[in-house]
């Protein structure tokens, strides 16, 4: 394995956008197999060579700026599924309301029955249903 430490040795290698990239030529070549487009398939190569490349690059300052941006989408990614998955869950206990007065959305528990219900930002009083 020498020649491996060898080859590599000053190139970038792994990180978690290649990673990804190796998942996206995954799950593509699965997707696009399933098109009966002569060709189409191909397609799946280009996240594989894009990963290659960048796993082979020299350019080390770079590649680790796009492997920084793409944590950055991925974190706002993940952070709004996490955000629908709250919201999904909250609604089996808690029901939404917009306030008439600003427009907030505010959080109410469920089958309280008619309740007096103050905008905690703008104070407005509203009469809800819950
Ligand atoms: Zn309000």
């Amino acid at each position: 394995m020498n020649w491996l430490r060898n080859f590599m040795a000053g190139r970038y290698g792994a990180d978690q956008l290649n990673l990804a990239l190796l998942v996206a030529a995954f799950l593509l070549s699965i997707l696009l197999g399933l098109i009966p487009v002569p060709f189409l398939g191909l397609l799946a190569y280009v996240p594989l060579f894009w990963g290659i490349y960048r796993m082979l690059s020299r350019n080390l300052l770079k590649r680790s700026e796009e492997n920084q941006k793409f944590l950055f989408f991925w974190n706002k990614l993940k952070g709004w599924f996490q955000r629908k998955k709250n919201r999904i869950n909250d609604q089996k206990y808690y029901r939404f309301y917009r306030c008439p007065g600003c427009k907030q959305t505010l959080r109410l528990p469920k089958g309280r029955g008619k309740i007096r219900i103050t905008c905690p930002k703008c104070g407005r009083v509203f009469e809800k249903k819950t």
